[in-house]
């Protein structure tokens, strides 16, 4: 493991513009549950059922009870982990560009990331599905389900649902970050949902590195990515930042 660590931090520290593509997996140390792995969603209900667009227009208050609200509860308490924490010191270092997340937990640019892809939209902000009215999810009162606006609309998380499509410009913003980095760090994601999935695709055809971390395999591993790092994000993240500073202080000696 010690040399698997020093290699990755080794291609990270050479790198000259990475790329990352998150998942659930890498907010589960900060007490969000993923969808799918262990102690996941997917062991009380199917996600794919219950943040599907049709099962929030046909039956709205179940999906609030089901997802949302127990969503909006964690979000409230949840902070970022070393994982979170290490990408944006990535990108302080001048190494990473871009964070393409599928997460709507609004982490990673709590713990400092600037130049953050929210694929799959945010749980910030809610929006009347009648008159387009936003506020602030954190400021919604849940005494009634589901939470209205005060025109009589039904509010809706500002997240794409599973039936919805990616909105163009931040697909676009993926898709050329994906082909213009030289390596890819794919964290805590099974790599099951598209298009995000696609995108560590996009970026090995163009010719990057991509490493997983994760502590299973995912359908990438092997094929798609060249390394796969075996733990928990925060955990691993901490070990290769420590040692990416060790060589970067090295090189400047
Ligand atoms: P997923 O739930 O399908 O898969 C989670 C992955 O994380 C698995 O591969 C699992 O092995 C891995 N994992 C579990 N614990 C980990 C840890 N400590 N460190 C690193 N990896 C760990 O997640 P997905 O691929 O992101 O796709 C599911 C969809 O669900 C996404 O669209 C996402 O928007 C949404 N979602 C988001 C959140 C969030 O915002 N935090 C939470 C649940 C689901």
């Amino acid at each position: 493991m010690e040399e698997l660590i020093k290699k990755v931090a080794e291609q990270i520290a050479a790198a000259k513009h990475i790329v990352a593509l998150t998942g659930a997996g890498i907010s589960v140390e900060s007490g969000i549950p993923p969808f799918r792995g262990k102690g996941g969603l997917w062991e009380k209900f199917d996600p794919m059922e219950v943040a599907h667009i049709n099962s929030f227009m046909s039956n709205p208050e179940k999906v609030w009870r089901l997802l949302i609200s127990s969503m909006k509860d964690l979000l409230v308490s949840a902070k970022p982990n070393a994982a979170h924490i290490g990408l944006a010191r990535l990108e302080e270092l001048g190494l990473l560009k871009t964070v393409i997340t599928q997460n709507i937990d609004g982490l990673h640019q709590m713990a400092g990331s600037r130049d953050v892809v929210e694929f799959h939209g945010s749980f910030a902000w809610l929006r009347c599905l009648d008159c387009g009215n936003r506020v602030k999810t954190v400021d919604i009162e849940l005494s009634q389900m589901p939470p209205r606006c005060e025109c009589g609309g039904i509010y809706r998380p500002e997240c794409v649902f599973f039936g919805e499509s990616i909105p163009m410009q931040d697909l676009d913003r993926s898709q050329v970050a994906a082909s213009t980095c030289d390596l890819m760090l794919v964290v805590g994601t099974s790599a099951v949902v598209q298009p995000a999935a696609f995108m560590p695709v996009i970026a090995r055809q163009s010719g990057a590195t991509i490493i997983e971390i994760n502590p299973e395999p995912t359908p990438l591993t092997g094929t798609t990515s060249t390394l796969l790092v075996q733990g928990k994000a925060g955990k691993v993240m901490r070990k290769i930042i420590a040692e990416v500073e060790r060589i970067l202080a090295d090189k400047r000696q």
